[in-house]
């Protein structure tokens, strides 16, 4: 038997394994006050009310056989594609058709998933630094990447790439840097795939986070020519807490075709749904359920006020690092702080340094590619207790 050796040339551990395993040892050594995390961007509210009602509904309904749900479809239920499809879609005049969005457990799976459906002999572009995923799962199937940095030097607006690239990763609102692209940046984007005949995979996930809606796309396609270019991955992780429960979904138009070696075009929607009906058995009902009532009018305005809670904190956190003399980008359109590292400490100095002496856990940036160097982020998905103490606790370190 032999090995995908692709696997022995990434790194050994997935960088939040590393960060929990750094974080273990010093609390083994026993510091003096409890350490926060602002580290993974894992979120720490309640989930709705409305979902869990909703849920409940649907456990209940799996004790009697009249009502019991088994396998779910491949592609989801309908009542929750037909929810998406108002609420993300046709409300904000977004031409998405209801057998274009295909129901998933997460935007994880999605975005490393799809590479089953692109050939190897691709030149993959990604900006950097980058959500892990993109670039190890490309690695893993051992396609060339070409990184496209993302700094202040070019207000993190990722330039076109140096070869022709075949497939290109766009997140925005972005993970790790919290910044966005507006309509005419990401425009330019899918002019460049359109002329180039490439593929963007456009992840969404924290789309819910913008606060601009004006300038800045929820959606890539609110751009005209997408359709024919790009796959979008949402999740409602972030958006509604469903980190644990697990349900996302991906968005691939029937506009889309790529040519076989033989010059026929083919649909990229027939083959990720004919992947996902191979590999997937379809998200749970009982989730399902959940996911629909984020749209009800309650579980709106409930996720509506735990997005404007976490975006309090965002605001604190980045109050607390500018106070403290530090440069900071992202927290506006999104859930994250991207803080470049003072006195040129690389990124895990800096990590170490806040262990050390603000018993405070972010997230090194060189984590997240080589352009991350130098750079640290924070989340804001914090309790909100926690993120005041920790934006007291940087403050008073760096102002003592
Ligand atoms: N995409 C980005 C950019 C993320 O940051 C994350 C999670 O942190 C995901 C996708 C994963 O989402 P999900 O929980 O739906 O798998």
């Amino acid at each position: 038997m032999k090995i995908n050796e692709n696997y022995t040339s990434i790194e050994n551990n997935y960088l939040f394994a590393e960060i929990a395993k750094k974080v273990r040892e010093y609390k083994d050594r026993g510091p003096k006050r409890p350490v926060i995390s602002l580290g993974i961007g894992d979120v720490t509210q309640p989930i709705a009310p409305a979902v869990i009602e909703a849920m409940h509904r649907a456990v209940d309904e799996m004790s009697h056989s009249r009502t019991l749900r088994g396998y779910s479809p491949d592609c989801g239920y309908d009542f929750l594609i037909q929810a998406i499809l108002k609420h993300d879609f046709v409300d904000r005049n977004i031409h998405v058709e209801a057998d274009e969005i295909i129901i998933s457990d997460g935007a994880k799976s999605d975005t490393g998933n799809i590479g089953d459906i692109i050939g190897r002999d691709n030149l993959v572009a990604i900006t950097d630094p980058s959500y892990p995923v993109y670039v190890d799962t490309n690695l893993m199937a051992g396609r060339k990447i070409e990184l496209l940095p993302c700094d202040p030097s070019n207000s993190f607006v990722p330039s076109f790439p140096k070869g022709k690239a075949d497939v290109i990763y766009l997140c925005y609102p972005n993970n790790p840097t919290g910044t966005v692209l507006t309509k005419e940046q990401l425009g330019r984007w899918v002019d460049y795939a359109v002329r180039n005949r490439s593929l963007i995979l456009f992840d969404a996930a924290y789309e819910a986070f913008i606060s601009n809606d004006e300038n800045i796309p929820h959606s890539i396609f609110e751009i005209e020519g997408a359709r024919e270019v790009a796959i979008e991955f949402r999740s409602f992780s972030k958006t509604a807490g469903f980190t644990g429960l697990r349900c996302g979904y991906t968005v691939v138009p029937k506009d889309l075709t790529a040519l076989t070696s033989g010059g026929k075009a083919v649909s990229l929607n027939a083959l990720w749904k004919r992947r996902q009906s191979t590999k997937f058995n379809g998200a749970s009902y009982i989730v399902q359920r959940g996911a629909e009532a984020v749209f009800s009018p309650q579980g709106r305005r409930q996720t509506r006020e735990t997005i404007a809670y976490y975006m309090r904190n965002a605001e604190t956190i980045k109050k607390s690092l500018e106070a403290s003399g530090l440069t900071c980008y992202g927290g506006k359109d999104a859930p994250y702080i991207w803080c470049r590292t003072p006195k040129g400490l690389t990124s895990w100095e800096f990590f170490d340094l806040m262990l050390n002496e603000a018993q405070v856990v972010g997230t090194p940036g060189s984590g997240f590619g080589p352009s991350g160097e130098g750079f640290f982020r924070f989340t804001a998905f914090g309790r909100r207790e926690d993120t005041i103490e920790a934006a007291d606790r940087i403050r008073t370190f760096f102002l003592s």
